[in-house]
């Protein structure tokens, strides 16, 4: 199709479809953009990705030209993916009177098509659809797989067949869980790459992506270093999935390890993401084996509270009765590299806790020699800084730091110097898979993890899943809305160190 160059603008010719919202630049833009949601009637792609996808369309950061098919077996019409995907779209982002309008544009370009997921002859009908609303551009194809594991291989080999009669990039973003071990993760990367190439491949690893630090830190200054993420809700009759990996597998694993290895690697040569994977990969393999004793699993019982009951998580139908799978788990880890030895790395996770969270603390050394502690006999963990970097409910940065109370005496206090993005800036704070699916589109790999990453953050917690596994090590129980197994208190106590 005739894209030709006129007075050094590419211009191409605007598309006659209906159904297609023609170019307002008068054909300037000369690339388009598919996005296909494999697996669109699941309840990834309705809560988030569809959301996601409107909100950088509401933004203007999607390309002038693009289109975006719901692929799944259910039938369904076009009418019916956007009835489908208009009720969980909010004008959250921005109020003003036009977004309902945006709205009304954007679901103009959502279309659906049915298929199975490992026919190539439903993928071939698929790319015709796409190339027709392509209209001859510079395409670009961006499949996003919102199905279960067992299926990714299999859509992996029909999505990227017509990859090769696609004049622009295509790439597939996975969605976790990559695997169970270091083998059946191998066995995976080793299928994806017969049909892609490391560089068409985005591995999502979410939630605390958003951050990325300077890591000006080190054991001089730092005593320890918390990663927390808890839930205030159980499984709550969708524990099929969770149950076959259990908490150590679905966050720490991934979420907890990258945001460790993202904190604790050395300052990289550039922000590239090339380099930034580089650094992480050093860092998860500076790390020390994990031993079960610096570990402690739990699983939620049920809880009655003023009158209300709360199920355990083996009350779960789509959970065996017996299960042994963790909902907590809590691990001391250690970098056995310059900047970190001796720091203890300590992290916890879980579901149906008393609050909902995710959160960083970094606790600092005390000072040396405290003079106020030797006045006022204030007991040495009273004088520690800490720095807290909250990534839910509210994003907020905040350091404890130690007052002197006013008055006479010499007491101290502690108080917070506080930031709550929201209090500061005004602008909504993009929801992470904006992020991810923004960065797929630009190729921006920042975020996205690596095969040796992968690789590397496998070997670090397979021996202990197995261990965990071999040895049906009865997790602690706890009650639903508590603190969570005791076992987690003692663990921190014996590194000397309390939970922020
Ligand atoms: P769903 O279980 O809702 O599955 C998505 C779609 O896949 C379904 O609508 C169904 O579509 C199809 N599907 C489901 N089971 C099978 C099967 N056994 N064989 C073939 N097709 C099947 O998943 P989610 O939307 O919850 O999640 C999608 C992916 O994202 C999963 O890999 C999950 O682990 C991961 N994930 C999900 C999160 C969430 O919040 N939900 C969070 C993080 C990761 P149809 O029948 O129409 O073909």
């Amino acid at each position: 199709p005739a894209e030709e160059l006129k007075d050094g603008l590419v211009t191409i010719p605007t598309i006659k479809a209906d159904n297609v919202v023609a170019e307002s630049n008068g054909g300037k833009n000369q690339s388009t953009v598919s996005i296909t949601v494999v697996g669109a009637s699941g309840d990834l792609a309705k809560k988030k990705i569809f959301p996601a996808l409107f909100a950088l369309y509401y933004e203007g950061c999607l390309p002038e030209h693009f289109t975006i098919f719901g692929y799944a077996r259910s039938k369904m019409t076009d009418a019916e993916l956007r009835d489908m995907v208009s009720r969980t779209l909010t004008c959250r982002i921005d109020k003003r009177a036009n977004c309902n309008e945006k709205m009304e544009e954007f679901l103009k370009r959502c279309f659906y098509h049915s298929g199975q997921y490992d026919s190539q002859e439903h993928f071939v009908a698929l790319d015709k659809k796409l190339k027709e609303h392509e209209g001859g551009r510079l395409s670009n194809r961006l499949f996003y797989l919102s199905i279960p594991p067992n299926i990714f291989v299999d859509a992996v080999k029909c999505a990227s067949s017509s990859a090769s009669s696609v004049n622009g990039w295509t790439r597939v973003i996975v969605e976790k869980p990559f695997g169970r071990d270091s083998k059946t993760s191998a066995a995976l990367t080793k299928s994806l790459k017969q049909y892609l190439e490391e560089d068409q491949i985005f591995r999502s690893v979410l939630r605390f992506s958003n951050l990325i630090f300077e890591p000006l830190w080190s054991r001089q200054y730092i005593r320890n270093v918390q990663f927390i993420f808890s839930e205030d809700f159980g499984t709550e009759g969708r524990g099929g999935y969770f149950d076959n990996y259990g908490i150590i597998r679905d966050i720490m694993q991934n979420h907890l390890l990258q945001i460790l290895a993202l904190f604790a690697m050395e300052t990289p040569v550039s922000l590239d993401a090339e380099d930034i994977r580089n650094e992480k990969v050093k860092v998860l393999r500076s790390m020390r084996p994990i031993q079960l004793e610096d570990v402690v699993i739990g699983q939620y019982k049920g809880q009655t509270t003023g009158g209300v009951t709360y199920p355990g998580y083996t009350d779960d139908k789509t959970v065996p009765k017996d299960s042994l799978t963790p909902t907590f788990a809590a691990a001391a880890l250690f970098i056995d590299n310059a900047r970190w030895d001796g720091v203890p790395f300590l992290m916890k996770a879980g579901k149906a806790l008393n609050t909902r969270s995710a959160e960083i603390r970094v606790q600092f050394r005390h000072v040396p020699g405290n003079l106020y502690n030797r006045n006022s006999g204030t007991d040495l963990d009273q004088t520690t800084n800490e720095l807290v970097i909250r990534v839910q409910p509210d994003e907020a940065i905040y350091l404890k730091i130690n007052n002197k109370v006013p008055g006479l005496g010499m007491r101290l206090d502690r108080s917070n110097l506080n930031l709550l993005y929201s209090a500061r800036y005004s602008k909504e704070i993009p929801d992470a898979y904006e992020r991810l699916l923004l960065d797929a589109i630009e190729g921006e790999r920042r975020l996205f993890i690596r095969s040796d990453e992968l690789n590397a953050a496998w070997a670090l917690f397979t021996p202990l899943l197995k261990e965990i596994e071999e040895k049906k090590t009865i997790p602690e129980f706890y009650p639903y809305g508590s603190r969570g197994p005791v076992g987690a208190h003692y663990l921190a106590a014996k590194h000397k160190v309390q939970w922020g």
